[in-house]
């Protein structure tokens, strides 16, 4: 048993849907705590940074809108960014959260209770949730300070901006 990290995106149709608390409280099944938490309005930087391992994929492009909420637009065009921590937390959270795609996911899962495929293709899947050790790592640190998790998970340096230190990532 390892403790684990890993990045649990509420996504822009999860927050239309008004799924919040639903979502929350089926993760909190898996007993993890939340060490990092925040409403995020996505950039298109960050969307093809977070989804950078797709972009040959024929849907990297309506993904990418899809994360940043264009098709929702306002005030849905956000994400819930958490930092979940605890014991087999990557494989814990996948199981709870389900598949990918919506229709093949566990009907008591996340996914297979709230998502759906649109006309269009793209899958609604309501939730992202950190593949392995590698992946979360690196998503942590695209999405989120040091200063902003309250446990130091990840070796960090400081460094001088305008004269004033700031800590980031190592
Ligand atoms: P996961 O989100 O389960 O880790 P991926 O990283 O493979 O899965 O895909 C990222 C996101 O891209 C998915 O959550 C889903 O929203 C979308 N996606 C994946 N595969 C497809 C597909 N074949 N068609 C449309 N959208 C897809």
């Amino acid at each position: 048993m390892t403790i684990e990290q890993l990045l649990i995106l509420i996504k822009p149709d999860g927050i239309k849907k008004s799924l919040t608390g639903n979502i929350l409280t089926k993760l909190s099944e898996a007993k993890m705590i939340i060490i990092g938490a925040k409403v995020v309005r996505v950039s298109r930087e960050l969307a093809e940074a977070h989804y950078c391992q797709l972009k040959d994929k024929s849907f990297f492009s309506e993904l990418v809108d899809y994360i940043q909420g264009y098709i929702y637009g306002e005030p849905w065009n956000r994400v819930l960014a958490f930092v979940y921590q605890g014991k087999d937390a990557i494989s814990k959270m996948r199981e709870i959260v389900g598949s990918t795609n919506p229709e093949e996911a566990d009907a008591l899962s996340i996914r297979g209770s709230y998502g759906r495929i649109t006309t269009k293709g793209v899958y609604e899947n309501v939730v992202h949730c950190s593949s392995d050790i590698s992946d979360a790592e690196r998503e942590i640190k695209l999405w989120f300070q040091p200063k902003e998790i309250i446990d130091s998970i990840y070796a960090t340096k400081k460094i001088l901006v305008n004269n004033e230190e700031k800590i980031i990532w190592a």
